[in-house]
């Protein structure tokens, strides 16, 4: 049982195995915690949750690393703008990503390392670069990596037929200095006067590290000099992968990841997400509008990974219908989904839905193949064909447990009860609700995230707030 994906940098479905027989190690890539995640990234992060989720319904041992970008123009920008200290900012947002990851449903990363926690292995890599002559130091201060010193740069984004420089994003666009080639990327960005206090010191002076330096330090102390895969957003192809494998293959001559991972966009409604659009929704704003969590992943999980998938409010209509199709489904077969400790790996009945996750994760397909098999199930049960067959149920409810592990669907089988507020709880809650009114949104997130600490979430509706339990 093996899966099979596609990799973007050989253009073809190959298998994915752990090169050390025993555990894939993988990676991807992490938010910039300056502002709520929206639900473009966490299509993402969904997809590689199913994609780990896969591995391990199947039996496979995974290491799963994923960054967080703490140091760069936006979080320095942003804290500046609010006053805060980047390290106080940057804590605020990444509590506020873990607790939506968490009512996602995504399994947390074995690692998470931040970028300002690996300054020291940031500058050894540069050292090294420049060491090998693959980068050098401008009059500015700024260490570039030379791309003209790195012949296979641009093989992952096919780029060797076009003119690299008109491709550069606006991430890099927006730092203008004086390098070499307009092609050359910043590894070590020279102090600047709107940096504040935001410096390390370094052998070419104070500055900070480059975005794209940043995965590839990260990835060699997590994983190695050579690892089995390697993911993200389908945007981060070019420059911020390709530069991440000519950074690291420069000065180790051998294979950086040996398999890419890339899942494409989502559209809102049949329109790219943009701030002007006002359709960048974070898991906040939908809630706010009564859709749950597990409806959005449910959603987000429905169409295939290669395709751009088209985020509607009627398709998160049809995301509730299904998941309710599938609570009814447990509870006749009375089936309790608590969590385990670890995922199941029996599917049972259920092993042609499996057999379409390996096949490149085909998501739609196994949903396709799940609902015809409930219903199977559900008919058989009607004609009372289980009646005395408790081995026969037991492989049911197993087979179904194991399904939903993989596509990390939590289904709420028991109506929930009344939950006590301790009245601790209730006057944070209370004074959120002032400063959300007097629009003091710094202290506002920060009683939010001082009850999520303590195991609660705040719902604002119109006129008043909700409290539950996480
Ligand atoms: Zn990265």
């Amino acid at each position: 049982m093996v899966l099979k994906l596609y990799d973007t940098l050989t253009r073809g479905v190959r298998d994915v195995f752990p090169m050390d027989e025993q555990t894939v190690r993988f990676y991807g890539c992490g938010p910039t915690v300056y502002g709520p995640a929206h639900i473009g990234n966490f299509r993402t992060f969904v997809m590689q949750d199913v994609f780990r989720r896969v591995l391990e319904t199947s039996g496979q041992k995974t290491f799963h690393v994923r960054n967080l970008t703490d140091v760069d123009d936006k979080t320095i920008r942003q804290s500046q703008e609010e006053g805060l200290k980047l390290e106080d900012f940057t804590n605020k947002w990444t509590a506020r990503f873990r607790k939506d990851c968490k009512l996602l449903n995504l399994m947390s990363p074995h690692a998470e390392p931040s970028a300002v926690s690996h300054i020291p292995e940031q500058i050894s890599l540069i050292q090294r670069l420049i060491d090998a002559g693959k980068a050098y130091q401008a009059s500015d201060g700024s260490v570039y990596f030379k791309v003209g010193a790195f012949s296979e740069y641009g093989r992952l984004s096919r780029l060797a037929d076009r003119e690299i420089t008109t491709n550069e994003t606006s991430r890099e666009s927006s730092d203008e200095y004086d390098r070499e080639s307009a092609a050359d990327f910043a590894l070590w960005k020279a102090r600047r006067v709107e940096d504040g206090e935001n410096y390390w010191e370094s052998p070419w002076g104070q500055g900070r590290p480059g975005w794209h330096i940043e995965c590839s330090a990260i990835c060699m102390k997590h994983l190695g000099e050579s690892f089995d895969l390697h993911s993200g957003g389908v945007d981060l192809v070019f420059p911020h992968h390709e530069n991440e494998i000519a950074q690291v293959e420069a000065v180790t001559c051998k294979t950086f990841a040996r398999h890419w991972f890339h899942i494409a966009h989502l559209m809102v409604e049949g329109q790219k997400m943009s701030k002007s659009l006002g359709n960048l929704y974070t898991l906040e704003d939908l809630e706010e509008k009564g859709y749950k969590p597990e409806e959005i992943r449910y959603l987000l999980l429905s169409g295939n990974y290669r395709q751009p998938l088209n985020f509607t409010f009627d398709s998160l209509g049809a995301a509730r219908k299904a998941l309710s199709k599938l609570t009814d489904f447990s509870r006749k077969f009375q089936i309790d989904q608590s969590p385990g400790k670890s995922l199941g790996t029996d599917f049972g009945d259920f092993h042609s839905v499996q057999e379409a996750l390996l096949k490149d994760l085909n998501t739609p397909e196994a949903l396709g193949r799940l609902f015809k098999i409930i219903r199977e199930l559900s008919e058989a049960f009607e004609r009372d064909e289980f009646n005395g067959k408790e081995d026969e149920m037991n492989r049911i409810r197993n087979g179904f447990r194991t399904t939903m592990d993989a596509f990390g669907l939590q289904l709420k089988v028991k109506d929930e009860e009344p939950v006590e507020i301790p009245l601790e709880i209730r006057n944070l809650a209370e004074r959120r609700w002032e400063a959300k009114i007097a629009k003091d949104w710094g202290l506002a997130d920060q009683l939010r995230g001082q009850l999520f600490n303590r195991g609660w979430l705040v719902k604002d509706g119109k006129d008043s707030f909700e409290l539950a339990k996480v």
